[in-house]
């Protein structure tokens, strides 16, 4: 009866509190127009990508700054180029929840290319980026409340090593679904050549530690393209359907927080369980054994239109490192431990020590 009770005041507590506190978060984006100063990006058609790239920022920040839980900061708001590092750091200074590069696209041996594309890291940047994730620890401790924005990250314990590749799995969910919003839009609103959602090792996106993009607003190569992207009328097009893409993804944020909670707590009674996160991604799969390369009793959560694949649920975390070990002979080679507190995602060293 009791635990009946405490279960319906969790789950009312967070109806009534979670999307209140969530309401009130302020989300800050940044906002990165490409190249400036002496480098002028390309030069297709004599356009200068560098002044397009600003000047379709500069909307996007203006279109968003009507909107009081958004802050905006650019990397640049005149021309000037700073380097791609210094616009990682500002970024990762502002712990922002967001981080958008904006550029222009060029290939001349093919001046018929066209469309509109957003990149996200590839898997080897993601290598180079979890160093510098690593880098980033030295401000990240000195932050206050980053207990709450790292999970329980702690730059001396190997279990914060699983941690943040968690929030790198988790930053790569993120930009892959800010980034399907934006193609969605560009090619059903703003009529553009859909060129998808790709992953590259763009430098600019190894230097953050949020989820990031970078678009390609369309080819300066291209005589009809060029000349849109350089037209008042043309910028205002992809300029909205950026910022229109941006509060679409806040606006999932804060409706994911909210269900994802409800729903584990609707299933967790109480205590600490912990599991392995073998995969995750935008595809459905069965949880057969044999979708898993053996492994029995997989789990799938849907966060967003992502999923997460785990593997042995227990509460012993002798047994989970038994899991761990079982899952990465069997080729999955990240997988890692995830902790589970009431249904809640804790650090992994939190979870132990209640244990
Ligand atoms: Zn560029």
């Amino acid at each position: 009866m009791n635990k009946i009770l405490g279960v319906f005041i969790v789950i009312i507590s967070f109806l009534l509190i979670s999307p209140t506190a969530e309401a009130q978060k302020q989300y800050t984006i940044v906002l990165d127009a490409g190249h400036g100063g002496k480098d002028p990006g390309n030069l297709g058609n004599g356009y200068k990508e560098k002044d397009i790239a600003l000047k379709v920022t500069l909307k996007v920040g203006k279109m968003l700054s009507d909107e009081k839980d958004i802050k905006v900061i650019y990397t640049r708001k005149t021309d000037v180029y700073p380097n791609l590092w210094k616009r990682g750091e500002i970024a990762n200074k502002a712990k922002a929840d967001l981080f958008v590069s904006i550029h222009c696209d060029s290939y001349q041996p093919r001046p018929e290319a066209h469309g509109a594309g957003t990149f996200v890291l590839g898997l080897r940047g993601n290598k180079k980026n979890f160093e510098i994730a690593k880098r980033e620890n030295a401000f990240i401790v000195s932050e206050e409340n980053y207990k709450d924005r790292y999970e329980g990250f702690d730059p001396n314990s190997s279990e914060s090593v699983i941690g943040l590749s968690l929030l790198q799995e988790e930053n790569l969910d993120k930009s892959l679904q800010v980034a399907s919003i934006i193609q969605t839009d560009f090619t059903q609103k703003a009529k553009r050549k859909d060129r998808k959602v790709k992953q590259d090792n763009f430098q600019v996106l190894r230097e953050t530690v949020m989820p990031s993009v970078l678009i390609e607003l369309g080819f300066l190569t291209n005589k009809k393209e060029g000349a849109f992207l350089n037209s008042k009328k043309g910028q205002i097009k992809m300029a909205t359907s950026i910022a229109k893409s941006i509060k679409e993804y806040i606006h999932q944020l804060k409706l994911n927080t909210v269900v994802t909670d409800v729903l584990v707590e609707d299933t967790v009674t109480s205590d600490v369980e912990f599991k392995i996160q073998i995969a995750s991604g935008k595809n459905k799969i069965a949880t057969k054994s044999y979708n898993f390369k053996g492994l029995q009793n997989v789990e799938r959560i849907k966060i967003g239109s992502f999923y997460k694949y785990y593997y042995g649920n227990t509460s012993d975390y002798q047994q989970v490192k038994k899991s761990l070990s079982r899952a990465k002979q069997k080729g999955y080679k990240d997988a890692f431990v995830i902790a589970l507190k009431n249904g809640e995602k804790v650090s992994v060293q939190d979870a132990i020590s209640n244990q």
